[in-house]
């Protein structure tokens, strides 16, 4: 009896228990395979479908380095048929495969393709854990069931019992007594700071990159040129950008998480989130590492800093899934301000007089990356303020960014960002005006807008959208405990002063490709 076992590009973990087994008992054929299929679902950015190829085609080479048996199709190999289901029905026949396995796969999408695959192929499909999360798919479901709301903070708290992280040995109480350090959280980059190396990897992916412009395939963003090729594809590779975040960034990671800054892009953020997203990283490693270097280090990394990065991981990101697997289908479907507005043309080449907005857009169209105070804040929060149709959103986020799988992708987008799902896990729209960006970075002293301002040529736009916005959905937030306080400013300020507001958001939203 011979197993096919499918691995996906996002399932890259050496460590699963597939390969517990010694190669030369492993009578298993590893199938994994570039696909039209997957680089057409979106229009992806050129450096993540190089990524995702590079990585897999490690993957593969480790395993067969191993002496285990493995069929990679290539993107041009004649025998590719570009889709999954189409692939494995040949594949079982040609190494005639008594059964076939696959690991739960984390896009709803595949999860409906692969779960019809047993009626297709005829034989016996088996699905495996993909053994990386923390919670199951149905955890989130589980805790809120019958509520109308999720609350991150009630799932973080779970996690961190339920693992002892950062806990007393009672795994009770959280070490220190208290759960979360976010109030600490929240400073800007003073010009003193310095900030830290990074860590490069450049790579020749000339003959990729060749093969992907060959296939035709559609891409956006920029590789600045293909010998140098910047990212990590390798778990020995992530491990490094792991050991050197917890040098140079970690002790830092909660002071500016929320800070932003032209002078570079990555801050102290950690550039983890491909290599977990991918599996290449398990989550328990990374926190581990994270909380002992603390440990090891107290006066150097304060309690503040790891309790940030730890909420992120074993909260937000397992969060997050659980939403997902919690709310779809209808959940990518979400528009709770029935948004309608095309997104502007400057998304997809960063040009534009905003600072703020081509600093964030131009970055994420180099580098396919972007930290998450600039995808919430600037180009989300301009989105939601001109009333982009979520919709639109979704497909730039899903495209630009290294480590965007819908899971993630659209629970960030729709429910945190874009509150398309009518405060099902934010408790308030994540808009501002240009003063939340003055404050948090430095982008305005740069920028010909000017952020003290409303009305006037000179006003920043973020002002009137800010006051249009709060003003067209009255209706649907005026209640809301968070807000109230907004519309008792607005009411406050005088009518043709308010008048001229709405006016200057209007002729904004007219010229918006022209800003
Ligand atoms: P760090 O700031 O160093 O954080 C450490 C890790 O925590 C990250 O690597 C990530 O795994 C995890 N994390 C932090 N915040 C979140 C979060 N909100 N949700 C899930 N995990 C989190 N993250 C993705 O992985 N893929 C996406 O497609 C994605 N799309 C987003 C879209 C929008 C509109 C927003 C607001 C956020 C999105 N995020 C997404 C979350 C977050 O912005 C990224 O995880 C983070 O910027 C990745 O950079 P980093 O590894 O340097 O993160
Ligand atoms: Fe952005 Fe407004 Fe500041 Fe310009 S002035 S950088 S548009 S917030």
């Amino acid at each position: 009896m011979s197993e096919i076992r499918l691995i996906l590009g996002d399932q890259l973990n050496e460590h699963h228990s597939w390969f517990s087994t010694t190669p030369d008992q492993d009578d298993a054929v590893y199938v994994m395979m570039e696909i039209r299929s997957e680089t057409d679902y979106a229009r992806h950015h050129i450096q993540k479908i190089i990524g995702f190829f590079l990585a897999m085609r490690h993957f593969a080479e480790r395993l067969e380095a191993q002496g285990r048996k493995v069929h990679y199709l290539r993107l041009h190999d004649p025998r590719n048929r570009q889709s999954f289901t189409a692939n494995l029905t040949w594949l079982v026949q040609y190494h005639q495969a008594t059964a076939l396995a696959y690991q739960l796969p984390d896009e709803y999408r595949l999860d409906t393709e692969l779960s019809q695959l047993s009626s297709v192929l005829q034989i016996p499909v088996r699905v495996a854990d993909t053994e990386h999360f923390l919670s199951e798919r149905e955890a989130v479901q589980r805790l809120f069931a019958g509520k109308k709301t999720y609350l991150m903070e009630t799932f973080y708290r779970n996690m961190r019992r339920r693992y002892g992280l950062l806990m007393e040995e009672d795994r009770s109480t959280p070490l220190t007594g208290q759960w979360n350090y976010d109030q600490d959280n929240r400073q800007s980059l003073p010009p003193t700071v310095d900030i830290p190396p990074v860590l490069h990897f450049e790579k020749n992916v000339s003959e990729l990159y060749e093969e992907i412009q060959r296939a035709g395939i559609k891409t956006i963003g920029r590789l600045e040129h293909s010998t140098k090729f910047d990212w990590p594809t390798t778990r020995a590779e992530h491990l490094q950008l792991l050991q050197h975040f917890i040098r140079h960034r970690l002790h830092a990671f909660g002071t500016y998480q929320d800070a932003m800054s032209s002078r570079h892009y990555l801050l102290f953020h950690s550039q983890l989130s491909f290599g977990l997203n991918t599996k290449m990283l398990h989550p328990l490693e990374v926190i581990g590492a994270a909380v002992s270097s603390w440990r090891e280090h107290p006066a150097v990394i304060s309690f503040a800093q790891v309790e940030g990065f730890v909420r992120q991981i074993a909260g937000w990101r397992e969060f997050m899934r659980g939403v997902y697997w919690a709310q779809m289908p209808a959940y990518a479907d979400t528009n709770y301000f029935d948004h309608q507005a095309p997104l502007p043309e400057f998304y997809w080449t960063g040009q534009t007089k905003m600072h703020c907005l081509s600093n964030a857009i131009g970055q994420s169209l180099d580098s396919a990356y972007a930290h998450h105070i600039q995808r919430l804040m600037i180009t989300g929060n301009f989105a939601l303020l001109l009333g982009v149709r979520p919709d639109y959103v979704d497909q730039w986020y899903l495209g630009v960014y290294m480590d965007a799988i819908e899971w993630v992708e659209l629970t960030n987008t729709r429910g945190m960002s874009q509150y398309a799902d009518g405060g099902l896990l934010a408790t308030k729209p994540y808009v501002s005006s240009g003063n939340y960006i003055h404050k948090m970075s430095d982008y305005c002293s740069q920028c010909p807008y000017n952020p003290k301002e409303k009305t006037g040529s000179q006003a920043c736009p973020f002002n009137s959208l800010y006051w249009d916005f709060m003003h067209r959905h009255r209706h649907l937030l005026a209640k809301n405990p968070r807000i109230g306080m907004v519309y008792k400013n607005w009411d406050r300020m005088d009518e043709l002063q308010r008048q001229a507001v709405l006016q200057r958001a209007a002729w904004i939203k007219e010229n918006v490709n022209n800003l």
